[in-house]
């Protein structure tokens, strides 16, 4: 078939792809290209193993179902990663059949935004990619779900490959380390799992809070543990909570995690969670009109996966209603009012109305006093920059003495429950409110 005439037949597939499949659709479809279209065949070439796994395992129905309505004739559509061989034929060599876990061709260094909350997190792992076993071993990632932790762990993998195509890297949920142990226990196989494990250059264990409770598991990790350490080889493990918070896992295990470097995540600031969302939005290849990045980033603080959740939703709505993507759409989309009340106070406007109403000083909310009479305002500026600013705990806290995200959430538990205890504290605090937001 003409040269011409497939890559107007591809245009066509992808234009209806792109409408049927808004959440997977990607920026780098437009680099695929039609390698064969012969009976009933349509071979589509990706640029690289990943992406065609990717495919293969979102997009295979929406190919399918846009092919054969461009083309009028029914086709099977395949998705090949390396120049005429498709993922499932081809033979990987030995390093890759270690690959259990499919890498994403999002997660990658590059899409990755790197901020306050997650530098020394993303340096340690492209410290770790380039020279695995030498530098930090183990590297120890912690953090709360949704901050980035498998993210980091497939870029680790993408890049390791890249650099040094002959590694053998093992890449796992630490559920499937789990099960894979069990059930080598039940087929007396033992020995093959210890092999398939010991051996590697490169293990990552996502998620070993599920060793918790699992003696035997923890047991056989140890082992993996110290075959691997002893013969240099690169150990990556999370974790959603520090080692020394991994209760119930055998103390030796904790003290080995922090031989390394352990390295924390944390929630992304309002900056970096713009970025995310213009990142994410770009991967997608969707033009973002300005104020919706911001609009995203004001309303959804902790989980970036409801950062994404929420552009899905914006992009979903646009095309369900055939209108482009602007502010007033992602407010209706996304649920949200009018901007009103939070938007334009700041830190300074809340501890200096505190500082006047409770007669302490600026000086003295945001230092390191920790007497009830400073203690109290700074708690109440807490909860009110909680409720009135966007800003992360982590920015709050750090902004009133340096305190870290647990305290601030303490400082808002208490509040919250004076409030709603104590009517003349309550009606302080609205004083307070309507003194820092002056209703129009
Ligand atoms: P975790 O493993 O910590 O629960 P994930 O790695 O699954 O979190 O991340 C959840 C989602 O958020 C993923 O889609 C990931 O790409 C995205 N994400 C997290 N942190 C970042 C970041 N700094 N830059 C871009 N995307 C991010
Ligand atoms: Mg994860």
């Amino acid at each position: 078939m003409a040269k011409q005439n497939t890559a107007e037949i591809l245009d066509g597939i992808l234009e209806r792809v792109k409408a049927i499949d808004t959440v997977n659709t990607r920026k780098w479809f437009d680099d695929l290209t039609i390698a064969a279209f012969d009976h009933g065949l349509m071979q589509i070439q990706c640029p690289d193993q990943s992406c065609a796994e990717f495919l293969q395992d979102h997009c295979q129905s929406a190919f399918t179902q846009a092919a054969q309505a461009i083309t009028g004739h029914l086709v099977s559509v395949q998705f090949l990663s390396s120049r005429g061989s498709a993922p499932k034929i081809v033979v990987p060599p030995p390093a890759e059949t270690a690959n259990r876990v499919r890498l994403h061709p999002d997660y990658t260094f590059e899409s990755f935004v790197v901020g306050p909350c997650n530098r020394l997190a993303h340096a340690s792992c492209i410290a770790v990619s380039q020279n695995p076993g030498m530098i930090y071993n183990p590297l120890f990632l912690y953090g709360n779900v949704g901050l980035g932790k498998t993210h980091l762990l497939h870029a680790v993998c993408h890049d390791a490959r890249k650099q040094r195509p002959g590694m053998a890297i093992q890449f796992l949920s630490c559920e499937e380390f789990v099960n894979g142990f069990i059930s080598a226990i039940e087929k007396g196989a033992v020995q093959n799992f210890q092999n398939q494990y010991r051996t590697v250059d490169v293990l990552i264990i996502d998620d070993v809070q599920f060793l918790r409770e699992r003696e035997q598991s923890q047991e056989e990790f140890f082992h993996t543990f110290n075959a691997l350490y002893n013969n240099r080889r690169q150990i990556v493990l999370t974790a959603d909570c520090a080692p020394q918070d991994l209760a119930a896992l055998e103390e030796r295990l904790i003290s080995r995690f922090k031989w390394g470097l352990v390295a924390r995540l944390d929630a992304p600031s309002y900056e970096t969670r713009i970025a995310i969302v213009k990142k994410k939005a770009n991967l997608r290849g969707l033009n973002l009109p300005d104020g919706v990045a911001e609009l995203v980033a004001e309303h959804i603080k902790t989980n970036i996966r409801e950062l994404e959740g929420a552009l899905t939703m914006i992009y979903a709505t646009a095309q369900a209603l055939g209108v482009p993507i602007t502010v007033e759409l992602a407010r209706q989309a996304l649920g949200v009012q009018e901007a009103g009340t939070a938007k334009h106070v700041t830190m300074s406007d809340i501890v200096r109305t505190v500082s006047d109403c409770f007669d302490v000083r600026v000086s003295d909310i945001q230092g390191k006093k920790r007497s009830q009479s400073i203690a109290l305002p700074r708690q109440v500026c807490m909860y009110l920059a909680r409720g009135l600013t966007r800003h992360s705990l982590e920015e709050i806290g750090g902004h009133l003495g340096g305190r870290d995200h647990a305290t601030v959430i303490h400082a808002c538990a208490k509040v919250e429950q004076m409030y709603k205890e104590d009517a003349e504290f309550r009606d302080r605090i609205d004083v307070l409110t309507s003194r820092i937001v002056p209703r129009s």
